[in-house]
């Protein structure tokens, strides 16, 4: 038999439950199907519990600077993992307790459980049951990569699924994978107490960032201890007794480095492969992302896609504004559009770094004249206070029409203070409106309108 909706929704990630509350308060009825976690990889795999981990090896890091601010221990700093483990889980679960139980509770909507598969343009079968639905959308999210590197089959690995469940610490962690993922589990590792080696193909970390922001990333974790291998341009796994050999082949320093533990960290894969979409005409590209317009259409009539599984955003936040995106020209009448989204992210090590809009590459590329300010957290009262002094941040205006391009805040806070910027980025405002804010002392923002207003102008070719 088969169950007939207004809407079904695929996977209850960051845009199909808010989607599920905004239609069905509209009327509609709603069939949602998840297969796994309510909550998806935010709230199970990826932000709730990685920063909780974070927050827990910030504290044993301050902890062991203590004397620094006048503070004595008294006694070693030890970190008990599974008192770790125990918060992190607290901390995911109440939030997949949450967002299961909003779903039960929500008036006109049927909750599925089980894996979703079309089987003809309009019919999605989950278990014994058949759906079919006026509207569908497919919130099916993405999981990690696992490359096909020589050897691989013959080593144990980890994913950021896998490594949320460890409960002890490991002896050496090899990190496959210098970007955001991997070295957010680098530093927290290495701040539980592990040995940590970040091995990266690139010739530097988080190469989607500029020079600069990579190269002092790079040198606020080998303070802490962490070995970064570069130009790893040919990595294999060998077992070596029980642990793991992880050849790197890199242009300098030795060609193996061995490790008790091995996190895999080389990128994600849409949850596309096993959604029957060629039943429903759904085309993909050849990465597997469900190809959207940009009002996040499939290329079926009556079917979207929202979060990570159409490319077009990678984050909680994009996924949650594909939801807002959806609802706002289905149910409101207006024509919101993905590409009015200026990209905004963070990357949560310590100090972390909040991003907005291009980088300076990216601008410069742009050919237009530019203006840009940089300054290092060591002239920044709130840092100095804080006594957490490492990193920079910059800006990057167009001279002309004055209006902010990008900016990064690598520094104490900068994941919050970013956002001072992105607002009058937004507001497509001219810096200089900024520039003449009056910002409460003493904090990283009030230094925005100060680097505004020492944006030097810079030639747009040169790098
Ligand atoms: C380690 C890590 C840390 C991260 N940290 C951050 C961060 O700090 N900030 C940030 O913004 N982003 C972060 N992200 C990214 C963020 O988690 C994702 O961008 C976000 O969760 C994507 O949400 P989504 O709605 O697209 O899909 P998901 O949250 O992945 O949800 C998809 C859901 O669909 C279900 N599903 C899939 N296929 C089917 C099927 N066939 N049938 C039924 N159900 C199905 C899945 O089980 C899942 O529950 C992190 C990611 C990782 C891996």
């Amino acid at each position: 038999m088969t169950a007939t909706y207004d809407a079904l929704i695929i996977g209850a990630g960051q845009a199909g439950p808010p989607l599920a509350e905004r239609l069905t308060a509209a009327g509609m009825s709603v069939g949602l199907i998840e297969r796994k976690l309510f909550g998806g990889t935010c709230v199970n795999t990826g932000c709730i519990p990685t920063k909780t981990l974070i927050a827990s090896a910030y504290a044993a890091h301050l902890a062991r600077r203590a004397t620094e601010y006048g503070v004595s221990i008294g006694g070693e700093v030890a970190v008990d993992m599974k008192a770790v483990k125990g918060r992190k889980d607290m901390v995911s679960t109440r939030a997949r307790r949450g967002v299961e139980s909003w779903l039960e509770r929500m008036e006109r909507c049927t909750v599925y459980r089980g894996h979703a598969r079309f089987v003809s343009p309009r019919e999605v079968q989950v278990g014994s049951d058949r759906i079919t639905a006026k509207y569908i959308f497919i919130n099916a999210g993405g999981r990690a990569l696992i490359p096909e590197l020589p050897g691989i089959d013959r080593v144990a690995t980890l994913t950021n699924t896998s490594i949320l469940e460890l409960d002890a610490l490991p002896r050496h962690l090899v990190v496959v994978g210098g970007s955001y993922v991997g070295l957010e589990f680098a530093q927290m590792y290495r701040r539980f107490g592990a040995a940590v080696t970040v091995v990266e193909r690139a010739p530097r970390l988080i190469a989607r960032e500029d020079d600069d922001v990579s190269a002092a990333v790079k040198e606020i974790l080998e303070a802490e201890g962490i070995v970064v291998r570069l130009d790893a341009e040919c990595i294999r796994f060998e077992p070596r007794g029980a642990e793991i050999a992880v050849g790197l082949a890199c242009a300098s320093g030795a060609p193996v480095v061995v490790g008790s533990h091995l996190l895999l960290a080389v990128g994600r894969r849409p949850n596309t492969d096993d959604l029957g979409l060629d039943e429903a005409g759904v085309e993909t590209d050849a990465r597997g992302y469900i190809i959207v317009d940009d009002e996040l259409r499939t290329s079926a009539p009556g079917i979207w896609a929202l979060g990570d599984c159409n490319g077009r955003g990678a984050f909680t936040h994009t996924s949650y504004n594909d939801f807002e995106i959806v609802a706002a020209n289905l149910l409101d009448g207006e024509r919101r559009r993905v590409s009015d989204r200026i990209p905004a992210y963070a990357l949560y090590i310590d100090p972390p770094l909040g991003r907005a809009g291009m980088t300076e590459a990216q601008a410069r590329a742009t050919g237009r004249p530019l203006l840009v300010g940089r300054r290092p957290m060591s002239r920044v009262g709130r840092a100095i206070e804080k006594g957490e002094t490492k990193g920079f941040m910059m800006a990057i205006a167009d001279a002309e029409t004055h209006h902010i391009l990008g900016a990064a805040i690598l520094g104490t806070g900068g994941d919050e203070a970013i956002h001072g910027i992105l607002d009058g980025m937004n507001a497509r405002i001219s810096y200089t409106v900024l520039q003449r804010s009056v910002p409460i002392h003493p904090t990283v923002s009030e230094l925005i309108p100060t680097l505004l207003g020492e944006m030097q102008p810079v030639s747009s070719q040169s790098s």
